[in-house]
């Protein structure tokens, strides 16, 4: 039997709700269909919008699923040095620069550039600066200690990794009008010039959950298609990192009753209180389908 390792990889923002369900279970049972391994990874670098309660919430509504993972879990807060050495990969090969605007300069960027991107899947894109920023300005703003965020430059790592950055690929299962396992052309322009490590974190969700999908043997990446064009820069980042590509199964999104997203500020939709409410685990899996 060939190795399937799949996991499921919360952030503890927030009490876990009919989509996470969804997502977990699929990853969950896929591991069990081919008798592989299935993990858990708690994805908490926001350590303002991370929350103990949250995490605990967590192993109580996965265990309440009937869903089992392997201990110990990864805390991605414990192991910010290893995205650090990550980010210096990058930082040597020139791949990232410094940025040190605010979320509102770049709006104002965006909005003054021609043909600018604008708003993309992931929120905004940002094509990267007309020009690199002065090596004497970076040097003083450094100085004076103002907090800056890590981009990837799109234009420097296509001379990285030259005519194969046009030639990555991912294989994507369902990518086929049927359904089937496909290959897909990575366009790591969906999300422009990303950030790679956040001002406030040293890290990003991108820099971190490719670096441990690959420390942990993920051969299989079952995720929702909400973070479809993100894959798209994962693969250049394994590219450039010298990481092994999984497979990547996005499934559908699970919507309410009005046809949009489950969010986590819907309550309602939350385990726990689907549960408070006398629902069970097999009304909850019957629900979604399983
Ligand atoms: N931590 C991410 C989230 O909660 C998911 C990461 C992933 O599955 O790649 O949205």
């Amino acid at each position: 039997m060939s190795r399937f390792i799949t996991r499921f990889a919360p952030s503890p923002t927030g009490y876990l709700h009919l989509g996470h369900a969804f997502s977990a279970l699929t990853a969950f049972r896929a591991a069990r269909e081919a008798g592989g391994r299935f993990i858990l990874r708690i994805e908490d670098i926001d350590r303002t919008r991370c929350k103990p309660e949250y995490e605990a919430a967590i192993y109580e509504d996965l265990s309440w699923l009937g869903i089992e993972w392997e201990t110990p879990v990864r805390r991605q807060s414990d192991h910010f040095g290893d995205y650090a050495k990550a980010l210096d990969k990058l930082i040597a090969q020139g791949a990232v620069y410094r940025c040190f605007k605010t979320r509102r300069e770049i709006v104002d960027e965006i909005a003054r550039a021609p043909h600018g991107p604008g708003e993309g899947p992931d929120g905004l894109i940002y094509p990267g600066p007309a020009e690199p920023m002065d090596a004497d300005e970076e040097a003083d703003r450094l100085a004076r200690g103002e907090a800056f965020a890590w981009r990837l430059s799109l234009a420097r790592c296509r001379d990285i990794l030259g005519a194969d950055y046009a030639r990555l690929t991912f294989t994507e299962q369902g990518a086929g009008p049927d359904g089937e396992t496909g290959e897909v052309t990575a366009r790591p322009e969906l999300l422009g010039d990303a950030v790679v490590a956040r001002k406030d974190a040293g890290t990003s969700y991108h820099l971190a959950v490719v670096h441990d999908d690959a420390l942990q043997g993920v051969t299989h990446v079952i995720r929702g298609a909400d973070l479809f064009a993100s894959t798209h820069l994962h693969v250049l980042l394994m590219a450039l990192l010298g990481l092994p590509q999984p497979v990547f199964r996005h499934h559908r999104l699970l919507t309410d009753a009005d046809g949009k997203r489950f969010a986590k500020r819907d309550r309602a939709a939350t385990l726990r209180s689907l549960r408070e409410n006398g629902e069970t685990a097999a009304q909850v899996l019957a629900r979604l389908g399983f």
